[in-house]
């Protein structure tokens, strides 16, 4: 019988242990996570009624893979979808209030958030040639095809929503590989986004379905918790928990050994990492120092999750919908609030609201190590600003990621490459996880997917 280790448990580790369970049974497979509970960056903390994403807050279904992995698990009729008004309305914080981020063309002619020449700039798109056969950084890309106020607000915010990172550090190919792909197939982002949306509207009527919506975010009643805890139970092996894995080590019969940080030590034919990239690099220091450096290079923000609860007649505005972005040209503390009992109302108990604020990111990484205190005070009056809420919360959750989301800056998709090239000469050795092929639940199990069937390949 084969055998693999898997290290991490988090949506990475767990789902490809999974698929590659259901491709390959007879394989022998351990999961190794040094925390006490599986998940990784996705759980839900349950206090008081109030239930806190501590890290991603669902996932959408504009790629099917997640929505595909519920469902193999049998959770598919335990899915909930986000209320209609956060799938449709969203704000921006700029220059001091909130404005709703156009949802159709008539608004955004009427909107205030970018200048009759920046509008202007932006209708502008579709008439302009490709650019260079490069990559760029989100910002260059969006001054190039739609002008600076476009790159300083939707681009920005864009960024900040997603990565929490730099628009001129990211890289348009590996942060946002759909823009640059439309950009390279049809000219412009604006007409293969037009051509992209007739395409799904006509398979939708030769299927004999309703016109698709678009893309809505997905979670359960219990939170994303539930999908990490059904991935656990349905491993036939289950995680071992509280073992971070220190080193590994090729043997001459092309076997490999996994040292945990105790004397546990475990002999696998394959490995799979799948903890984050400094983690990975620390991992295989001992067996490639050139691939240890490599992994090191990938660098990651700092995140602080500040859950807060209210009274909902304490917050006057009508919280119709997913919350707002502050976009990072203001360094502010804050990266945005979720309102998450507005996106998914189960998250609060009756009579109260939930809302996160997601503070620090790349440019203000300091705002992390702020004490609780510190960090709740600056919501506080950032909520007082943005949506004139003054009353004392009755629920605080605080949690810190100090390395939360791998940033793709400009360069990423050959660094990648060379990674992966480097990896290929140590047979048995896979590298997975958010620092490669992108940073979405549903990039990881698409990834999962690819990794199971590349895995089973290896070892059947
Ligand atoms: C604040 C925040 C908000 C987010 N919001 C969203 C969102 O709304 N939607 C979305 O799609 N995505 C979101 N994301 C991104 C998404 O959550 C992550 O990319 C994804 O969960 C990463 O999963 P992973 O398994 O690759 O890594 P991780 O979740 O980091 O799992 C890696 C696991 O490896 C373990 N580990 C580390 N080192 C070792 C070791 N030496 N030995 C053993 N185990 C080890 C860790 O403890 C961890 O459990 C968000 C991320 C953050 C931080």
């Amino acid at each position: 019988m084969k055998r693999l280790v898997i290290v991490g448990a988090g949506i990475s580790g767990l789902a490809a242990a999974f698929r590659l369970q259901q491709i390959a049974p007879t394989i022998e497979i351990t999961v190794l996570e040094q925390r006490e509970r599986v998940g990784g960056n996705a759980w839900t903390a349950r206090r008081e009624g109030f239930q806190v994403e501590i890290g991603p807050n669902g996932f959408l279904d504009n790629k099917p893979t997640t929505m595909a992995l519920c469902r193999d698990l049998g959770l598919g009729e335990r899915l909930i979808a986000a209320t209609e008004a956060a799938g449709r309305n969203r704000y921006l914080f700029v220059d001091g209030r909130l404005r709703a981020l156009p949802g159709s063309f008539k608004a955004f002619v009427t909107s205030d958030l970018l200048s009759w020449r920046g509008k202007l700039n932006f209708l502008m798109e579709r008439f302009r040639g490709r650019g260079p056969d490069r990559d760029e950084s989100v910002d260059a890309f969006a001054r190039r095809r739609a002008g600076r106020e476009v790159a300083e607000v939707f681009a920005d915010a864009l960024v900040t929503g997603i990565h929490g990172g730099d628009p001129a550090l990211l890289s348009i190919r590996a942060a946002f590989p759909r823009i640059a792909t439309l950009e390279k197939q049809f000219g412009s982002v604006m007409k293969g986004l037009a051509a992209s949306a007739r395409q799904r509207r006509a398979d939708a009527k030769a299927r004999g379905e309703a016109p698709p919506r678009p893309g809505r975010m997905w979670s359960f009643r219990e939170g994303l918790r539930l999908l990490m805890e059904t991935l656990r139970n349905r491993l036939s092996r289950p995680p071992l928990a509280g073992v971070a894995v220190c080193r590994i080590e090729k043997q001459a019969d092309g076997t490999w050994i996994v040292q945990g940080d105790g004397n546990d030590r475990w002999s696998a034919d394959a490995v799979l990492l799948t903890c984050p990239a400094y983690q990975q690099a620390a991992i295989v220091q001992d067996v490639d120092r050139e691939l240890a450096d490599q992994l090191g290079r990938i660098a990651y923000n700092r995140i602080a999750v500040v859950a807060l609860g209210f009274r909902r007649d304490d917050v006057r505005m009508p919280l119709d919908g997913f919350g707002y972005i502050a976009p990072q040209r203001d360094r502010r503390d804050l990266l945005g609030v979720q309102w998450c009992s507005s996106i998914f109302p189960e998250r609060a108990p009756e009579g109260r609201v939930l809302f996160r604020a997601l503070c620090g990111g790349w440019h203000r990484a300091e705002v992390v190590g702020w004490d609780d205190d510190r960090l709740i005070r600056a919501v506080r009056a950032e909520l007082r600003l943005a949506m004139r809420v003054e009353a004392v919360p009755c629920y605080q959750h605080v949690v810190r990621w100090d390395r939360a989301i791998p940033q793709y800056h400009v360069g990423h998709q050959q660094r990648v490459a060379d990674i992966e090239e480097r990896a290929a000469l140590h047979k048995g050795l896979f590298l997975g996880g958010n620092a490669y092929h992108g940073v979405a639940l549903n990039d990881c199990t698409e990834q999962a997917e690819v990794l199971a069937r590349q895995l089973s390949q290896y070892l059947v």
